[in-house]
This record gives C-alpha cells, structure tokens and sequence, in this order.
C-alpha cells in the first residue's frame, strides 16, 4: 500500500464510519474503511435466516423526529413503518409499555386519566422529600412510585446494568415515555421504522464505491494503518486508543440465544421485556414482526446482559461519575490529536441511538470541511 494514498482512514464499518464515508466519497475523497468483524454495519447488521432479517446485535428501530436524519436514511433505502409496541412480562403476566393508561388499567384497574393520575399522585407522594434525584432508584420512585419502580424497573435495570439501581446515574430511566392515552407506541418520535429488506441495505448504500477491508483490527498494526492516509476517522473504544492510559472505561456487554422456531407466531410482538430480576434475560425479540416477514418459521432471540472483558462486544457505556471523569480526560487527549477524528458510540463514549449517530457523522463532516 502506498503511503498517505488514501485521504481518509476510517476505523469501524458501524453506521457511523459508514454515514462519514458516504459523504466524504460524495465529496471525491479517496476513503479505505478497516473493520474488525468480518462484516460491515456494526450494531447494526442483519443475518437473513430463512427470508427473516435477525437483527444480530440486539433490536433495532430507527425512530426520529429529525426530518433531515429521516430524509437521509430514506433516500438511500425506503423505511416501513414499525411502530414499536412492547409488553413487558412480570410473574407471568403481560403489561403494555411504554406506561400508558393500558399498563395503568391492568395494574390497578383504573380506566380514567384522572384516576390514573390521582393513582400516580399518591405512590409518588411517599417520595415527595426526594427534590433532586440522586441516582436511578430516587429518579424513578418521584417519577412513577413504587408499584411501577418495584414490578418493572428495579429487576430489569439491575440485571441490565449488573449494578444497584441506586448506583445508576438518573437520566437512563428519563428515556422510558411515560403517558396518560391509550397509546403504547413506545417512542414519541415524529418519524418510525426498519429498513425494507434489513439494515445491510443501509450500510450497503452508504459504503456503495467505498474500499472496504474486514476482519481487519487497526491495533495489530496502527502505525501501518495511519501511514496510508492523511487523516484518520476513529470510531473503536478512545481508551484503548490511548492505552487505557487514565484506565478502562467500563462498558456493559449482551448475549444472544437465538433460536429458529418451526413455528409462524412464537409471542405475537417484536419485542417483549422480562422485568424480573429471577429471569436471566431481559428482552425475548421476534425479528419477523419487525417487517411483517411471510415465513411458516420464526426466529427468536433471548437477550442476556453480560460483564464485559476483553474479547467480548462493548455495547453499552455505563455512564456513572468514575466512567464520565475519566472519559473527559481521553477527550481532552483526543481534541490535541492533529489529523485524527473521534466519533460514534465507542469514541465518544455515549448512548446514542441511531438517529443521533447519524446526525452527528453529518456534523463532524460539516465541521471538517467549514
Ligand atoms: P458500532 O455499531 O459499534 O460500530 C463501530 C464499529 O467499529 C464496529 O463494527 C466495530 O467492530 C468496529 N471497530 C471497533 N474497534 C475497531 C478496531 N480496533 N479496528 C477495526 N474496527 C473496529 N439505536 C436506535 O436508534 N434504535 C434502537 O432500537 C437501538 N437498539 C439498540 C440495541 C442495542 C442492544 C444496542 C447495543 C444499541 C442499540 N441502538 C439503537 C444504538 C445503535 O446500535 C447505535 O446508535 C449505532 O449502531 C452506533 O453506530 P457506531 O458506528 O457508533 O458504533
Ligand atoms: N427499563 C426498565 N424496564 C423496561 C425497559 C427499560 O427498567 O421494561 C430501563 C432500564 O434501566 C433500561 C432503560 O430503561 O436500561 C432504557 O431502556 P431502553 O428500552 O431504552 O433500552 P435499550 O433499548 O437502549 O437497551
């Protein structure tokens, strides 16, 4: 390979590096995008099994009420329109989410919003001390009271996190909608759906004329890497490309069991939640409902949450006050790097759905060419 070929080296094939690489490609810049797995699109990627697109890394539903992020996905492929409506099972019966007055009905058989609301009221009365939550268990006892805290959230979010709720910084909680309608949409988002045909047709779309090289890991050989191009595009873990030299950040990881059933209609839902801390999983998808595939079989995926170590997938950063001091001190690093750009989940060490990575590719590439 020669050397500085190339005017952008890009670590990663996620959705990320990808939107970065489509418009640097636009703009006639010569792209070579390195991925370690042996297939582009991150998080993202689908395996298709038997017509079924199974989101291979966990459920995925773009949502936004960003029409220029929505315009953008959508005229590379056309989006359906999947409204996400999940259960959430807790000792053995189903509830609706996100809170509604269908979840409020079933728990306490109240029909009205007003009664709803009175209900509500009177749980979160016991917590009226509480003027500035602390953690997750404070933010979601003011917000919902005990039943909802205790049946729906205590079990799920310490088996999700591996951690006490009262460890867990406030704002996880504040993505859960909470409303008094009969609406179980689970965003509130202008803007829903999957690709048509899965994912790989996004990511193909954006990486369409762009050099590619899987099963490719920049660390085995960085300086090879860096010397190809002038610029470099990161988006892998920012500690281990600064050596964990302030230490690593802690990050949560998944298990998958996915199993193809020889059955059409295994649990009637895209995705049910299982709240109790005794159920080692904690979401059971369906991928088929996701496009409403024809097929007499189904696929299902048991998600399990799982400590992360070396050698596992980093899916979640966890967001406490140890993990966001240290990640300031690598960004203060990573702003001092000439010629080397950070971005996307890993790099910027954050929880950010679809439509925010998507934005924010758009605008570190506006920003580099101001
Ligand atoms: P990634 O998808 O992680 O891509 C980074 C890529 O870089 C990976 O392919 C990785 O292999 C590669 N890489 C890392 N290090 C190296 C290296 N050293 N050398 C070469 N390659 C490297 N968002 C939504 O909007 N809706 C949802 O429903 C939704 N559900 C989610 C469910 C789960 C379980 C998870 C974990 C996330 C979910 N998200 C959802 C968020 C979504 O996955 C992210 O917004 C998006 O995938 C981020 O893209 P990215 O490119 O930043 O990261
Ligand atoms: N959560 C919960 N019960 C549920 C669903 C979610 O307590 O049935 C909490 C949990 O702490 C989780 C957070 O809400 O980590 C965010 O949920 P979301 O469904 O947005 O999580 P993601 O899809 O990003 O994993």
């Amino acid at each position: 390979m020669n050397a500085k070929q190339y005017d952008y080296l890009i670590v990663g094939a996620g959705l990320f590096g990808a939107v970065f690489a489509c418009e640097a490609k636009k703009a006639g810049k010569r792209c070579l995008v390195i991925e370690q797995r042996s297939h582009t699109g991150g998080n993202i990627y689908c395996d298709l099994v038997e017509g079924i697109n199974v989101h291979k890394y966990g459920a995925h539903i773009f949502h936004t009420s960003n029409k220029e992020v929505w315009d953008y996905v959508n005229n590379l492929v056309p989006f359906n329109r999947f409204t996400n409506t999940p259960m959430v099972c807790y000792k053995d019966k189903l509830y609706n989410l996100p809170f509604n007055m269908n979840t409020f009905y079933t728990l306490w058989g109240v029909k009205t919003p007003a009664e709803a609301q009175a209900k509500i009221a009177e749980q979160r009365a016991e917590y009226a001390a509480i003027t500035e939550p602390a953690n997750l268990e404070e933010q979601a006892l003011t917000l919902c009271g005990k039943d909802i805290y205790e049946r729906f959230i205590k079990g799920y979010t310490e088996k999700q996190w591996g951690m006490a709720a009262t460890e867990l910084p406030p704002f996880i909680i504040k993505r859960i909608p909470f409303r008094f309608t009969y609406d179980n949409n689970y965003f509130n988002d202008s803007y829903q759906g999957v690709p048509i045909g899965g994912y790989n047709k996004l990511i193909d779309a954006l990486l369409s004329g762009v050099e590619v090289l899987l099963d490719t890991d920049y660390f085995a050989a960085r300086e090879k890497w860096d010397a190809v191009a002038h610029k470099v595009l990161f988006t892998g873990c920012i500690d281990q490309y600064f050596d964990y030299r302030f230490g690593r950040l802690d990050y949560r990881s998944l298990r998958f069991d996915t199993r193809l059933l020889a059955e059409e209609n295994f649990q009637g839902s895209a995705v049910i939640n299982y709240s109790e801390r005794e159920v080692p999983y904690t979401r059971v998808i369906e991928h088929k409902h996701f496009e409403s595939a024809v097929s007499p079989y189904t696929v299902v995926t048991y998600e399990y949450p799982d400590d992360y170590e070396d050698g596992k997938v980093p899916y979640y950063p966890v967001n406490n006050s140890r993990n966001s001091a240290m990640y300031l001190k690598y960004k203060e690093l990573a702003a001092a790097c000439d010629g080397v750009l950070f971005g996307g989940r890993l790099a910027q060490y954050t929880y950010a759905d679809m439509d925010d990575t998507v934005e924010a590719a758009l605008a570190l590439w506006r920003s580099v060419n101001e």
